[in-house]
């Protein structure tokens, strides 16, 4: 059976994330082992990760203050005076036998992380523009269980183990699939520009838990979740909730129930598939860590983190947009990176021309640095010779095709020449003199006595062929603009 439209827009998707990002500190959490992905099994571990009797954690201050940060970039209150708790449980991977995390105490409140979700179904009006987060939190990883091919035994390696976590948990606010999208994109963004992990989904330096459930559009309370893990992209999360949305509803219209569980996404078919029923009950028998102090993060420390913060994409977006006049797939381009982002808004500052200035970065700036495999900031050009090419098209002197192939290049070459000396050395000025575009096309218009009949008869597609003509015999240098008027008023 498959879902009918009508159907579906009876029911209401409701989606809530929980997120674990990596943070990218020298040392674990708790303990000096190196915090390193991969590495031999087993090495990067003390007696202290492995909870040997006799040994005690001790708190990485740098840690509180990676997750300080992600809780500013969130817009969440920050928890001055907390304490950590254990999280009891069994299975092979937690060598302690508890997790140390924040149960009552998350370091991180009651945030909100703006999005820009593309849902072209919905009315901009309808679309929403921002996911709360209902806490942030700290904790430890597990190791990790290796499952070998045709091995009848597990292996374990505890390399990860006590490796810094922060946990990302939003409202159930979403409810499109494009949401989930959107507010992992900019969880990634954040990471990066704040430089406490790589984001790497594919790696699991940041993993995604998808709480999906559906309800009846009247119904006032949520309907039953399932939480469904293992996505190793963005992407995947949203094609993971896709799915959920549309298996639930069926089953309930089928007369069954949602049974609350943990799903497993299966990237090849795109579905998801039982793997445990999940405990109602909560059994985690949670207590205060008894080895670890409270903690409290002061005045002070909280305003040198708070001043010490880097703009963030959702800030760099919205000058680009309001002072640049960017459109939208521009702001997504620009900001992908800070490095990208900060090198525009420099470019920026020489010129009045930004949207020419965005074209240049996303175009053949963009392309030279992929050929090469090098880093913006590396990138030979000074703005004051990208702002002077920018000017040269800008004001219709050179044409962006002569500027971007032949005086990017040139520059590139030779990087202390300024571009309008190149532009003079090869001869690219554009002829805007009405009155030498205009003598070419009645040369033009002289030659061609057929098409001109032809054209005025009503075929309009030849005014390409006219302008081929023009150009050709201006060697290319005919400003587009003006002999496309001449040419239309001869004609006609
Ligand atoms: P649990 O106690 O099962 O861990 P929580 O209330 O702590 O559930 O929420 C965990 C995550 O599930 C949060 O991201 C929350 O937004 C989401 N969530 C809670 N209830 C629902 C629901 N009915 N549908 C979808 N997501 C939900
Ligand atoms: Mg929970």
């Amino acid at each position: 059976m498959r879902l009918d439209k009508n159907t579906r827009s009876k029911y209401q998707l409701v989606i809530g994330l929980e997120v674990h990002v990596q943070l990218q500190s020298q040392s674990k959490i708790f303990a000096a082992d190196l915090n390193q992905y991969g590495g031999e099994p087993n090495t990067h571990i003390s007696p202290i990760t492995l909870a040997h009797p006799g040994t005690l954690p001790l708190l990485n201050k740098r840690v509180v203050e990676y997750a300080i940060k992600m809780g500013l970039a969130c817009n969440c209150e920050i928890t001055q005076q907390m304490y950590f708790d254990r999280k009891n449980y069994f299975y092979p991977d937690l060598p302690k036998g508890y997790q140390i995390t924040q149960d009552k105490t998350p370091i991180c409140q009651s945030g909100r992380v703006p999005i820009r979700p593309n849902q072209p179904a919905l009315r901009p009006e309808d679309r929403s523009t921002e996911v709360l987060i209902h806490h942030i939190h700290l904790e430890e990883d597990a190791g990790k269980l290796m499952h070998l091919d045709g091995e009848p035994e597990s292996q374990v390696d505890y390399n990860r183990a006590g490796t810094p976590l922060i946990e990302i948990v939003t409202e159930p606010c979403m409810h499109y699939p494009e949401e989930a999208y959107a507010v992992l994109t900019e969880i990634r963004k954040l990471v990066r520009y704040l430089d406490i992990c790589d984001g790497n989904m594919e790696e699991g330096s940041m993993r995604c838990d998808a709480n999906v459930s559906v309800k009846l559009n009247e119904a006032t309370e949520l309907g039953r979740k399932v939480e469904v893990k293992n996505m190793n992209s963005i992407r995947n999360v949203q094609r993971a909730i896709e799915h959920e949305w549309e298996r639930q509803i069926l089953l309930i219209e089928q007369g069954e129930t949602v049974v609350s569980e943990t799903r497993t996404f299966d990237a090849t078919t795109g579905t998801t598939a039982a793997m445990r029923y999940k405990e109602e009950l909560n059994d985690y028998r949670y207590f205060p860590e008894p080895d670890l102090s409270p903690m409290y993060v002061s005045d002070e420390w909280l305003a040198q983190i708070q001043a010490n913060m880097p703009q963030l994409p959702y800030e760099l977006e919205r000058k680009f947009a309001e002072q640049y006049g960017l459109p939208e797939h521009d702001l997504d381009v620009l900001t992908d990176t800070k490095e990208v982002a900060v090198f525009y808004d420099t470019f920026c500052q020489y010129t009045a021309y930004h949207k020419a200035a965005a074209n240049w970065v996303m175009g053949p700036i963009k392309s030279f640095l992929n050929d090469r495999g090098t880093s913006i900031t590396e990138f030979p050009l000074s703005f004051e010779q990208l702002s002077e090419l920018t000017e040269l098209v800008a004001s219709d002197r050179v044409s962006f095709a002569a500027a971007s192939q032949k005086i990017f290049p040139a520059l590139l070459n030779t990087p202390q020449a300024s571009p309008t000396q190149v532009a003079e050395q090869l001869n690219l000025f554009q002829e805007s003199n009405t009155d030498s575009l205009q003598t070419l096309v009645n040369e033009v218009i002289a030659d061609f006595p057929d098409k001109v009949v032809a054209y005025q008869k009503g075929k309009k597609g030849l005014l390409g062929m006219f302008m081929g003509e023009v150009m050709k015999r201006s060697q290319g240098k005919a400003n587009p603009k003006i002999a496309n008027e001449l040419l239309r008023k001869a004609l006609n």
